[in-house]
């Protein structure tokens, strides 16, 4: 289904039917490519969601340009949060596919603004990184690069 300027959306995506008008939302910021709102259940004050209004899972399936522009406007998107709000930080986070938490299926970025005493936790283990994987790892990497 295309949305405005031709977006392409998916009928069955939350995200999309936000984009389309379908489902409302707090809209923060819009352009021809991006939409941020507000996130319906916030973990702080402020948190939003910043979307490409095209149709893409995962932020890995967008274009190097697309991707800049996403990034971009969170970023600005960002600095506004830290004017509006004062807050002691901030997160910008991912989730890019279930095993990592995501749960709306079109690509999103989080801005989390911190707050002392919010409550988030956010929970790692982590582990140690020998020279000899190291070195596998950069190359696995790097070779695709
Ligand atoms: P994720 O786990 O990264 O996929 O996060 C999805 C986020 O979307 C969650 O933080 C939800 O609270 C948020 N969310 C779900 N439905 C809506 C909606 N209709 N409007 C705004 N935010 C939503
Ligand atoms: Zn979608």
């Amino acid at each position: 289904m295309n949305g405005r300027n031709g977006v392409i959306l998916m009928s069955d995506c939350l995200f999309c039917r936000i984009v389309d008008g379908e489902l409302p939302a707090h809209t923060v910021y819009e352009d021809d490519h991006i939409l941020a709102f507000l996130d319906i259940n916030p973990v702080s004050k402020g948190h939003t969601l910043v979307i490409p209004k095209k149709h893409v899972a995962r932020s890995d399936q967008l274009g190097p340009a697309e991707t800049g522009e996403l990034f971009a406007t969170a970023g600005e998107i960002a600095k506004a949060l830290v004017d509006a709000f004062a807050p002691d930080g901030y997160n910008l986070l991912q989730n890019n596919g279930a095993g990592a938490g995501q749960e709306v299926g079109h690509a999103h970025v989080h801005i989390i603004p911190r707050y002392e005493d919010d409550g988030v936790k956010f929970s790692f283990e982590h582990g140690e990184l020998s020279e000899q994987e190291a070195e596998t790892v950069v190359g696995e990497i790097s070779d695709r690069l």
